[in-house]
């Protein structure tokens, strides 16, 4: 089948570079944007430091409620958002609905309430110097460039947006040029609720914008996207000392105990692995089971999978929606390609779903899988669904790690102290027992990943924390009109140095003071 992309190779017209933009389900064409440039780029980042230092100056409540503002705005539009989100990504309206809208109204209230109370300055009592006092104060970094993919262009575009505005940073953001109307969608629900002008940007654009972004002098990028963009992003950012967080991809593992639950397991795996096309960064990738549930639990895993409906998101109520991106398209099915090669069984789906001239592939379970197949290791990234059989935990927790990735995963059993021992043998940046695919939606949990799924913390109070620098303020309590260390440096201090080290650390006194 000849591919349409869902974006055509930039064209010049004026001597500004535009992009047409395609519906992944249907290969409508959708519009046009124009493609920002170095200069745009540049301008919007002057414009936002400008912004910047008045937005600081706001109290948290008055940041807070231009963010309230809009999510109230949010609520009211929730149908024309979602149908946006339908349009540019090709999912179903329940998981625009769910996992975009819904979730980022959890965001902005989560934020807007609680960002005074997680950056509030930390007073901290000193061991040693018991004349000064510490305060820890979370201060704003300044202008906050924020990239994000087209895999949930809403929320992942408001969730970084919301908690470095409440920190009170001002943002640029570079949404997908694959998903580009969410983001204007979001810019225009972020004007509306009043923001000062130049506190929040949106610049659409390709790559090309987003290197710009990086290069323009931001305080602080935020980049949620695949291993090789965050790679160069990462080396960006290191010429030039700024600060990253990097939320790449995932190869999350999925362990079924010999007590799992098996009803609960297979209903799991099939929607931790086909929710959003299987296009989630914590998709459920593949899973190890044992020899014990392995064969009710694949026969219960192909039952349901066959029942999903799958399909555009106006022929009403479908299950599985499109493939956002024809070039994961391509990885799809390079993978089930080479699995196959190596042995693998298709039990169903395999292919493209032939019904619709979409980017629409049909909900796969393979068997019969090992780690040298791409599909046990490497990312794909859509409705595949590869189950191994091990021996036991261990073979399953050993091969959980065979993984250049280590972004979250789960451990399927009725023990939560057991899934609790197990979850902390596997190098993953979260855990969930007896569920999936939920970490994210845990507005108070940090969400990252080990490995090359990336550097740092989103999310909770250390995600919002990320978005500032801390100011260490040494207050005195006593003010003496020199100190022990300070100019001319006397026999009598050194003596009585020597008396203190002994007493700090070699005397009965020692032990009291906790040394
Ligand atoms: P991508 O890396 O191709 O693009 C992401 C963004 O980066 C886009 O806005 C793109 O225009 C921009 N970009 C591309 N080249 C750039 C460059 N050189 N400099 C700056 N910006 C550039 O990723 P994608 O295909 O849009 O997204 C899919 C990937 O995102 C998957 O690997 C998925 O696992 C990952 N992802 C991770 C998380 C997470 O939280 N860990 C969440 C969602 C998606």
């Amino acid at each position: 089948m000849a591919l349409l992309r869902p974006v055509d190779a930039p064209r010049e017209l004026h001597g500004r570079r535009k992009l047409g933009v395609f519906s992944p389900a249907t290969l409508e064409p959708l519009g046009e944007i124009e493609i920002a440039s170095a200069d745009d780029v540049r301008r919007a980042v002057a414009r936002a430091r400008e912004a910047q230092a008045a937005w600081a100056e706001k109290s948290f409540e008055e940041r807070g409620r231009y963010l309230l503002r809009a999510r109230d705005l949010l609520v009211d539009r929730a149908d024309e958002i979602a149908e946006t989100i339908c349009r540019d990504t090709g999912k179903p309206r329940m998981e625009a609905l769910a996992t975009e809208v819904l979730a980022s109204c959890d965001a902005l209230t989560y934020y807007a309430k609680r960002a005074k109370q997680l950056l509030r300055d930390r007073r901290q009592g000193l061991h040693l110097l018991k004349t000064k006092k510490l305060v820890l104060s979370w201060r704003p970094m300044g202008v906050v460039g924020i990239i994000t993919p087209w895999n949930f262009p809403f929320v992942l575009s408001v969730n970084p947006t919301v908690q470095a505005l409440m920190a009170g940073n001002a943002v640029v953001l570079k949404p997908s040029e694959i998903t580009p109307f969410v983001g204007q969608a979001l810019a225009r629900l972020l004007a509306d609720a009043g923001l000062p002008e130049g506190v929040f940007q949106l610049l659409t654009g390709d790559g090309v914008t987003g290197a710009a972004l990086v290069d323009a002098g931001v305080d602080k990028i935020s980049f949620t996207g695949s291993v090789r963009t965050g790679r160069k992003i990462a080396e960006a950012c290191g010429r030039q000392l700024v600060p990253c967080t990097l939320e790449l991809g995932g190869k999350d593992p999925m362990i079924v105990c010999d007590d799992a639950d098996l009803e609960r397991a297979a209903r799991g795996a099939v929607w931790g692995a086909f929710a959003n096309a299987g296009q989630v960064c914590m998709s459920t990738e593949r899973v190890y089971v044992g020899r014990k549930l392995a064969e009710p639990f694949i026969a219960r895993v192909v039952e349901l999978t066959r029942e999903l409906r799958q399909g555009p998101e106006s022929e009403g109520e479908v299950d599985v929606g499109a493939i956002t991106s024809p070039a994961q398209l391509d990885t799809i099915e390079r993978h089930v390609a080479d699995a196959l090669a190596k042995g693998a069984r298709v039990l169903t789906g395999g292919r493209r779903n032939p019904a619709y001239p979409g980017f629409f592939y049909e909900p796969t379970v393979l068997v019969d899988v090992n780690h040298d197949m791409a599909i046990m290791r490497e990312e794909t990234f859509g409705p595949c669904l590869p189950i191994q059989v091990v021996q036991d935990e261990d073979e399953a927790l050993r091969l959980a790690n065979d993984t250049s990735f280590g972004l979250q995963a789960s451990v399927w059993t009725r023990d939560s102290w057991k899934g609790k021992r197990l979850a902390n043998r596997i190098a993953a940046g979260g855990v969930v027992v007896d569920d999936c695919m939920t970490t994210y939606a845990i507005a108070e949990s940090p969400f990252g990943g080990l490995k090359e799924s990336g550097i740092g913390r989103v999310n909770g109070e250390l995600g919002i924390k990320s978005y500032c620098h801390v100011q260490s303020l040494v207050l005195p309590r006593l003010r003496p009109k020199r100190e022990m260390l300070w100019y001319p440096y006397r026999a009598a201090d050194v003596a009585r140095l020597k008396k203190a080290l002994r007493l700090l650390y070699r005397s009965p006194l020692a032990k009291l003071l906790g040394n």
